[in-house]
């Protein structure tokens, strides 16, 4: 849709936000004359975006011409240690190298890998950096299937929450979005909907000043907890338990619709059976709230009519995630609430879309390996076991290849990292650092900026943002497909994955001519345009790429007439699981061992574990509104609307006390895994036993650590995922000239990441609302 406005010397370009986020915001960017962009802005005909952008993306320009940007390719300088170098002179260990010179220089090490120790010891690890068809998984994916490398089982997100759905309804699909203005309560479970899923919130809005409320539920008071009509700040990884009881008071009420579960729902009785147990007062036990809190929860949900639930992915981060996301998933279900528009739930929009994956990702070339099967797979959540140091015999220059083979497959070797920021966002930080600073690790990273992982990388790769590529794009917070035009060429000598991986690919050898094709072909292929035009994916028969091109949008074919034919999901006919219907109870789940239906089984790294009687605190690592993960965090602007909380521990004002740490005191808060030094700052509004704090960089904190130093890499009950928020620690507080005065310090002699003085940052602090 780049569009001439009349004699204007500016063009409008038609984009989509690629970043990790439900929203998948159409973006329209102004550019001018020089081709120098010059604004974003939200596109006011996408019934979602509504014309605006969230703060971290209307300030785009900052992230795109960032003077920090890497424009050409690097590489480490002969005897260049790899490990953190002072922020601003991180280019001291790399030396600018043409992309000839390094993509054959890759190329090389890799089929040398690739010789020595097999295929399997190269791993790509790559996430949702950009989360546009071909940017997040298409021609790398190609690349790597063909040369036999290690897939990779990319867990970190959402895979507990996504598998546990699944489980329920076979699909993730949800209530539109747009219907959320029609609901009488809006349910909030884990989902901090102002900060990171903020196109919903003028829906809900709009629900309010028509009657609804908002009910949030999370262990933290977060910007949408605070204004909502009732926030229950329950304990981490007891949500489970709070779903389980208020099905229990659900069922003694009669207040269930057994019309609905008797036509959609399977396995009703044995989980009516199972729920007899969570009553109220057990629950209260569990959660923090109060039997009568549970009950009056549990009422209003169940009668009010009608009733939209929000969950978010934060809540599956837990051990138990899997089964807290299944019990959830099931109140709808209880109550009939998918029967009225405006009710139901939303988890994810994304299975709408049917993508064609198998012409984009080509796994069949994995035949052609030299493994000539689909290689083994890796758990991303796992990155710091599976970058273990190999054995002495693997590194022996005499070594049998058939030595290095283990159960699992060989060690790790080469690291291709893209679209991710693993030093930082990966769990247990100090076993992953271990790994990457092996020397035997060739490691390779394409990012636009100098990270946390750079600092371990033999090459660097300058990478584009989303204004400067062709990408293709679907959502997990709305049913629209949409056409991301690139709008400006690439800085310096950025380029896309999309082009890295077609160059690497033929300077492996790889003959196939599906490295060579263009953006367009692969979108076309994403698509399956067929022979009238027409997609042949199923919903989008009516989208042609012209069409496309031309709107910029167009919503799937479910959604196309809103007002007329609303789209219901699980409102009657056939279910997508096994049994045709809703799932209560699992068979897939049983005949695997595992308990076919939802029960609350406390993390082993809780307050009711044994590793209690030495971390005595759960810790939240959270998000930061203003970041997306770790994306975000290194520029001035948008660590500036953080500055409150950079580097702060927050507690409960019982947990400090007990402790001795009175608020603005330097804390040191570890766990076996590692520790953070921090600064308290006193929390109410948190529940007791808990304290929370928020990722950053590490290069960018004073002792070189981030909460994930805290972290484990223990998996999810269901799906494998990352346990961010099962995760004990203990507190004390340090010496006067400890971190805190080590923090600031660095703070101050960094204008340039942190415009921000000694005294500003006591005055951003301040004291906690106690609302
Ligand atoms: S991050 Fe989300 S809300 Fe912000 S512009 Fe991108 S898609 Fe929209």
């Amino acid at each position: 849709m780049a569009s001439a406005a009349g004699a204007s010397p500016f063009r409008v370009v038609h984009t989509v936000c690629s970043h990790d986020c439900p929203d998948s915001c159409a973006v329209l960017v102004t550019v001018d004359e020089e081709g120098r962009a010059v604004k974003v802005a939200g596109d006011p005909a996408q019934p979602v975006t509504q014309g605006f952008l969230c703060g971290k993306v209307a300030k785009y320009l900052d992230r795109v011409y960032a003077p920090e940007r890497i424009l050409f390719p690097l590489k480490r300088k002969p005897g260049a240690q790899k490990g953190p170098q002072p922020r601003g002179r991180e280019l001291d260990a790399f030396e600018r190298v043409s992309w000839d010179e390094a993509l054959d220089a890759i190329a090389a090490r890799l089929r040398q890998v690739a010789d020595r120790y097999g295929p399997e010891s190269i791993l790509p690890y790559s996430y949702a950096g950009t989360i546009g068809q071909l940017g997040f998984g298409s021609m790398d994916r190609r690349f790597f299937h063909r040369l036999g490398a290690c897939q990779l089982d990319r867990t970190i997100c959402s895979e507990a929450g996504g598998v546990a759905w699944n489980l329920v309804y076979g699909k993730k699909l949800g209530t539109p979005t747009e219907d959320f203005r029609l609901a009488k309560l809006v349910l909030a479970w884990g989902a901090n909907i102002h900060g990171n899923n903020i196109h919903l919130w003028p829906m809900v809005e709009e629900a309010r000043r028509n009657g609804a409320r908002l009910i949030v539920i999370d262990p933290y008071r977060t910007r949408t907890a605070a204004v909502a009509d009732w926030h229950i700040a329950i304990r981490p990884g007891t949500d489970v338990a709070l779903a389980l009881g208020m099905m229990h008071v659900i069922l003694n009420e009669g207040l269930e619709d057994r019309d609905y579960i008797a036509a959609m729902t399977h396995g009703f009785e044995r989980l009516a059976e199972r729920v007899r147990e969570y009553t109220p007062e057990r629950v209260a036990d569990w959660t923090g709230m109060t039997a009568a809190e549970v009950e009056r929860l549990a009422r209003e949900y169940a009668s009010t009519r009608p009733a939209a639930l929000r969950m978010n992915y934060g809540l599956q981060r837990c051990e138990n995630g899997g089964a807290a996301v299944r019990a959830i998933a099931m109140l709808p279900a209880i109550t009939g609430a998918w029967r009225y528009r405006g009710g139901g739930a939303q988890l994810s929009t994304s299975g709408g879309f049917a993508w064609n994956k198998i012409a984009l990702e080509r796994p069949d070339l994995a035949l052609k390996s030299p493994l000539g099967r689909l290689a083994r797979v890796v758990n991303m959540s796992e990155l710091g076991q599976a970058l273990k140091e190999p054995g002495r015999d693997e590194r022996s220059e005499n070594r049998d290849r058939d030595a290095c083979e283990r159960d699992d497959g060989p060690a790790v070797h080469a690291l291709f990292v893209y679209n991710s920021n693993p030093a930082a966002v990966a769990p247990n930080h100090n076993a992953v650092i271990r790994g990457l600073k092996r020397d035997d690790l060739f490691t390779v990273v394409h990012e636009l900026f100098l990270t946390d992982t750079t600092d371990y990388a033999d090459f660097v790769l300058p990478a584009t943002t989303f204004l400067e590529h062709t990408d293709i794009q679907g959502a997990y917070g709305h049913y629209f497909v949409q056409l991301s035009q690139q709008a400006i060429e690439p800085p310096g000598e950025a380029r896309p994955n999309v082009w890295l991986f077609g160059q690497l690919a033929q300077r492996m050898g790889f003959v196939e001519e599906c490295f060579r094709d263009t953006p367009e072909e692969m979108i076309r292929q994403a698509l399956a345009i067929g022979a009238d035009g027409h997609s042949t994916n199923a919903n989008m028969e009516h989208i042609t790429f012209e069409d496309l091109e031309e709107r910029g949008h167009i919503p799937l074919a479910f959604h196309r007439a809103p007002e007329e034919k609303p789209f219901q999901p699980y409102t009657f006919g056939a279910v997508p699981t096994p049994s045709g219907k809703i799932e209560f109870y699992s068979e897939s789940l049983a005949a695997a061992g595992q308990d076919g239906l939802p029960g609350f089984y406390p993390p082993v790294e809780s307050r009711w574990s044994e590793a209690a009687k030495r971390y005595p605190l759960e810790l939240l690592g959270r998000k930061n509104d203003n970041y997306m993960n770790s994306t975000f965090a290194n520029l001035p602007g948008h660590r500036k609307m953080e500055a409150r909380w950079n580097q702060r521990l927050e507690m409960h004002p019982t947990d400090a006390q007990r402790r001795g740490v009175a608020d603005g005191d330097p804390v040191r808060v570890f766990n076996d895994r590692g520790a953070i030094e921090l600064t308290a700052m006193l929390n109410p509004s948190l529940p007791a036993g808990v304290v929370a704090a928020r990722l950053d960089w590490a290069k960018l904190h004073g002792d070189g650590a981030n909460i994930n130093s805290l972290t484990s890499e223990r998996l999810t009950d269901i799906g494998g995922g990352a346990t961010f928020y099962s995760t004990l620690v203990e507190v004390e507080k340090t010496k006067a000239e400890g971190s805190s005065a080590v923090s600031l310090k660095f703070i101050e002699e960094q204008p340039q990441i942190l415009r921000l003085t000694t005294p500003e940052l006591k005055d951003v602090r301040g004291p906690v609302r106690s609302e």
